[in-house]
């Protein structure tokens, strides 16, 4: 394939792949001009057209191969450079109003070189060297990456190998000097369609009776063996008609599907991990931090969302209106707080052992775990500040019929400066945006996608340092335990630092 330089080419890099898709019940043999696909493989051309454009935002000097690179195909080097990814995330957020889908394979990239680099330690294997050869591939060829981590996981209390089905996690069922066949399902896949290359990893930590769940790999999307059933989303139906102004979004939407790998195969230089179940976690753990950091990516739709709003109040004639300049202000209070939490995880970044720079992991926890909640009151001052008729108001078709057309002009006018089709369109937008199809996106994933709240949680709870910060309160207000030996180290898991100090052992009632 010859190097993809701009979105168009990227476009016609997908035709003609033959594909397995199913969408509502059929099989859809072409999807880049399918009308309810289009929009979505729009927002990831706008990755291609953005570094045309804006080299020093969206592309970078590998170090692979001292080439310009795509940034979402770039490990980054320094805290500087996981800033630019964010940076260019808000302007992308900014450019589509949604997800553009390529920061997962972005994320999966620099997680996998630090995770690589590390088994290769511990077991002499050369996974990373692998790993680095696909990559310069990638690169060269500047192919859209498509990470694929979430398993469908079946039933929630039991570990992969636990599963009175098998393949309810991706694992290994087969292994030749060729390589590897993996099975099993990976549910609502960002942009996977879209993609070149899907690379398949662990969604858990994994025991070492699940080493065959242990698996990392990159597979092309159109390798024989692999299913995709396109995910509905709400008001989806809206792209397959003719007008353009109920899409709300009139270019942009984003994209999931659940993903079947039948017995698929993978060749051993694909393979970046195979059985070393002890790095699940790892490999979880920090392709987690990356991605939740990414979800600065909603600052970017949330700026779209603040104009819209604006846009609206503006054609309502109520612009200056004290309440609602500071509604506007409460929204961008609580979009900059989901950039500064994210970019602020960037430049805390620090260096893994491969020089890959991870970021800070509370702070990109933080980020995420704000973008569970912000989202919801930005999208609700943005409702309040269209008025109900953003929910009631009729169609386009509706519009451009003669009988009713003039009717809806003269009677859904607002500020006399102001087409009442313009003002229709901008509420379109919000409701798209709030309701609709990037309403999955803006919203919904917001709570569930890079981990559910439940995991930002946990992941807080394992890093919140409460016996140092017990100590720092215990030493200001005199109490002399605070120098005992149990504080005189950190203890990260709280659950036995109240066990050593608490009910340390031989002395059950040491504080009693
Ligand atoms: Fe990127 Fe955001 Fe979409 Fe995730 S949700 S792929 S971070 S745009
Ligand atoms: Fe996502």
């Amino acid at each position: 394939m010859n190097r993809i330089e701009t979105g168009e080419q990227y476009i016609e890099s997908l035709r003609g792949r033959n594909l397995r898709i199913f969408l509502w019940g059929e099989p859809l043999n072409e999807p880049v001009d399918h009308p309810l696909v289009r929009p979505s493989i729009n927002a990831v051309a706008e990755t291609y057209d953005l570094a045309a454009r804006d080299p020093e935002l969206a592309s970078a000097i590998s170090p692979i191969t001292g080439k310009r690179v795509n940034r979402f195909l770039h490990i980054a080097q320094s805290p500087a450079e996981l800033v630019m990814q964010g940076k260019m995330q808000r302007k992308m957020g900014q450019n589509t109003g949604t997800c553009f889908q390529r920061c997962v394979g972005m994320d999966a990239l620099n997680a996998i070189h630090s995770v690589t680099f590390e088994i290769d330690e511990e077991h002499g294997t050369d996974y990373h060297k692998r790993f680095l050869g696909f990559l310069e591939k990638m690169q060269a060829e500047n192919l859209v990456i498509g990470g694929a981590m979430t398993d469908v996981k079946g039933d929630r209390s039991k570990p992969p190998h636990l599963q009175e089905d098998p393949d309810l996690h991706v694992h290994v069922v087969r292994r030749d000097d060729k390589g590897i066949f993996v099975r099993g399902a990976k549910a609502h896949q960002t942009g996977c369609i879209n993609s070149h290359w899907l690379v398949i990893m662990p969604t858990v930590r994994l025991e070492p009776e699940a080493s065959d769940y242990a698996v990392i790999g990159a597979i092309p999307v159109e390798a024989p063996g692999i299913t995709y059933i396109y995910g509905r989303q709400s008001s989806d139906l809206r792209s397959m008609e003719s007008g353009t102004m109920d899409k709300g979004n009139i270019r942009f939407a984003g994209q999931e599907a659940l993903i079947i790998f039948d017995d698929v195969f993978i060749p051993w230089e694909h393979v970046f991990m195979d059985g070393e179940h002890a790095f699940a976690s790892m490999l979880v753990d920090r392709f987690s931090c990356y991605h939740r950091r990414s979800y600065v990516c909603k600052s970017g739709v949330g700026d779209v969302l603040i104009g819209a709003a604006a846009t609206i109040a503006a054609y309502n004639g109520v612009p200056l209106a004290s309440h609602i300049r500071d509604k506007l202000v409460e929204m961008n209070h609580l979009n900059e707080t989901i950039y500064g939490t994210g970019i602020a995880a960037s430049y805390q970044g620090f260096p893994t052992k491969s020089g890959a720079y991870l970021p800070d992991t509370m702070l990109a926890n933080v980020c995420k775990h704000h973008v569970t909640i912000l989202p919801y009151t930005i999208s609700r001052i943005a409702q309040d500040l269209a008025g109900g008729l953003m929910v009631t108001m009729p169609s386009e078709a509706d519009l451009r019929n003669p009988e009713t057309g003039d009717l809806i002009r003269k009677y859904l006018a607002a500020n006399p400066e102001v087409d009442t089709e313009d003002r229709m369109k901008i509420m379109r937008l919000i409701e798209n945006m709030c309701l609709g199809r990037n309403a999955v996106n803006y919203l919904t994933e917001s709570v569930h996608g890079a981990g559910s709240p439940q995991a930002q949680r946990i992941q807080m709870y394992r890093q919140m340092h409460l016996p140092y910060r017990m100590g720092l309160a215990q030493r200001l207000a005199g109490i002399e335990d605070a120098a005992r030996p149990d504080l005189s180290r950190p203890v990260d898991d709280i659950a036995e630092y109240f066990t050593r100090v608490f009910r340390p052992e031989g002395d059950q009632n040491a504080r009693q």
